[in-house]
């Protein structure tokens, strides 16, 4: 149980619907665990009440939040500053208090390459084939570019998402991204170039976790394959890229290294990732 004061610091999560988030749990134990009076609480905000969330923000003793669909991109109108990734992005997940400022970032991305990094591997001069171009592939490909991939190729259903994704990238970054269809083909010849495939799709995920984003076909060994989807823990496409004999990366490490940093934005302190870890996979393998 949680002892609150009139000092606790608030951190909100802002979304709707909220479902089950991680989230509280997660950032909640990193509080306790620190010892320092926070606490992380989901509020769900109905549409059309954003705006006046986000000012109480500043009446109450907030000290940020997160924000998560459908509110990522709505947000940016009502806080006063925004880091220039977020920026780029063009989404915002998490805000912080400072000054009697709100500062929008993003820790999405970060949170992917924070993961593959922890794994061994460093994105600079590689080629990553991203499948899916919503709001989370968007912050992988600003992530990755700005970390020096060498290529990205950016697959998607809707072909015209993709293709403005890759184009953003590319004025921000210079030219490393295309946008590809999800055709076989198409797919084969963009992997047989690439060292890593990231499904940043959907698919995959409870109750839907027969399906996979893209044929085995496309799968050889030598691709790392990852996936962002972390409910449940290891995807179809994981199972069958590790039974192919690919090495593969849990969407579970981008959850704890994007709240990690986020912790780290609204206290200043170096999070417990293990304790993190440790409640989050707990709870997705009940
Ligand atoms: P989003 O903005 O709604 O984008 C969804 C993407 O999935 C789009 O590219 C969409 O293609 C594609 N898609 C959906 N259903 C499809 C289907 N049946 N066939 C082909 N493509 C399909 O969602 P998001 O915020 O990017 O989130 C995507 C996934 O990432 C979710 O499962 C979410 O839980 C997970 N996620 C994980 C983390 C983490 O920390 N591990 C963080 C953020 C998100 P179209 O453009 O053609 O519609």
């Amino acid at each position: 149980m949680i002892n609150t004061t009139v000092n606790t610091k608030i951190v909100g999560l802002f979304g709707n619907p909220l479902g089950h988030s991680l989230s509280p749990i997660m950032q909640n134990t990193a509080f306790s665990l620190c010892g320092i009076e926070y606490i992380y609480i989901p509020f769900q905000v109905e549409p059309g009440y954003l705006e006046k969330a986000i000012k109480a923000m500043m009446i109450f003793n907030f000290a940020g939040a997160n924000i998560t669909i459908p509110y990522k991109t709505e947000v940016i109108k009502y806080i006063d500053e925004i880091d220039e990734m977020a920026k780029a992005i063009g989404a915002v997940n998490t805000l912080v208090v400072k000054n009697k400022k709100i500062i929008g970032y993003n820790t999405d991305g970060m949170g992917f390459t924070q993961s593959l990094k922890n794994k061994g591997f460093n994105p600079k001069g590689k080629i990553f084939l991203l499948i899916g171009a919503g709001g989370a592939a968007r912050g992988l490909a600003f992530t990755l570019a700005f970390e020096g991939a060498a290529h990205i190729f950016i697959a998607n259903r809707t072909f015209e998402k993709a293709d403005i994704l890759a184009q953003d990238v590319n004025r921000v970054l210079g030219s490393c991204a295309t946008a590809l269809s999800l055709e076989e083909a198409v797919l084969r010849d963009a992997e047989k170039k690439s060292q890593v495939l990231i499904n940043t799709t959907s698919i995959g995920m409870y109750p839907d976790t027969e399906y996979m984003p893209i044929s085995d076909e496309v799968l050889r060994p030598e691709l790392l394959v990852c996936d962002i989807v972390y409910n449940p823990v290891k995807t179809k496409l994981l199972q069958t890229a590790e039974s192919i004999g690919c090495p593969i990366l849990e969407g579970y490490g981008m959850l704890v290294n994007q709240g990690a940093e986020a912790f780290r934005l609204w206290t200043g302190k170096e999070p417990p990732i293990d304790a993190m870890t440790r409640v989050v996979l707990d709870k997705l393998t009940i």
